[in-house]
């Protein structure tokens, strides 16, 4: 039965990567999680500058370690005093040489479907650093937007778990379209197509499960 599934993830992410590339993203299919890392390390040469969104499936792969290995110009927005010194760090991913992120949703036509706490993802992959690198396992493949949007409402509470904010959500695991600062379903972001910069943002598909 595994390898059935895994047949199935294959089939669905080349599919993506076929249907993302007609849309002007530079895509990739990566047989598993170590290829992926394999990628990434073989795009982006050492000594570049690079920032990264908030991932489970850049560390899962072990992409985040590697460009927190000292031979990248890391934008360290983990390691800060203070929420001002992040954010710090969050406004110097915007001119980063490479940003490195995860992805809540990937339609299958062609959009990646984001929603953001604070915009410090779903900005710089918009615009700002010359390449972006998008990592994402076949569960971020949804029907359309609307389903891309569902799913990142559907994982906002173990996301907001996760980061340990206290929003209601990480009581029971339900939204309560919370009020709270600490909200972290504040910018929801389509990005449609890769038509006007071709080959800005690189996808890598992944034919396994990865992050949330
Ligand atoms: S809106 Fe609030 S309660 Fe709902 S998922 Fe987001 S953070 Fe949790």
């Amino acid at each position: 039965m595994d390898s059935i599934k895994k047949w199935f993830r294959e089939c669905q992410a080349k599919d993506m990567v076929e249907t993302l590339n007609k849309k002007g993203y530079n895509a990739i299919y990566a047989e598993d999680a170590q290829s992926a890392r394999d990628l990434v390390a073989s795009i982006i040469p050492h000594g570049a500058s690079v920032g990264v969104g908030g991932s489970v499936t850049l560390s899962q792969t072990g992409i985040l370690q590697d460009l927190q290995s000292g031979v990248y110009q890391f934008i360290d927005r983990y390691n800060q005093p203070s929420f001002e010194a992040m954010c710090e760090k969050y406004k110097e991913a915007y001119t980063a040489d490479f940003f490195v992120t995860g992805t809540n949703a990937v339609t299958r036509q062609g959009e990646l479907v984001n929603i953001d706490a604070t915009g410090n993802r779903v900005g710089p992959m918009a615009f700002g650093p010359d390449k972006v690198i998008v990592v994402a396992g076949t569960n971020k493949i949804v029907r359309d937007i609307n389903a891309g949007i569902m799913r990142t409402k559907e994982i906002a509470p173990i996301n907001a778990k996760r980061i340990k904010h206290q929003t209601p959500c990480t009581s029971d695991g339900q939204c309560h379209d919370c009020t709270c600062q600490k909200r972290i379903c504040n910018i929801t972001s389509i990005i449609h197509n890769c038509y006007k910069f071709p080959g800005r943002i690189t996808v890598i598909m992944v034919a396994e499960e990865l992050g949330y």
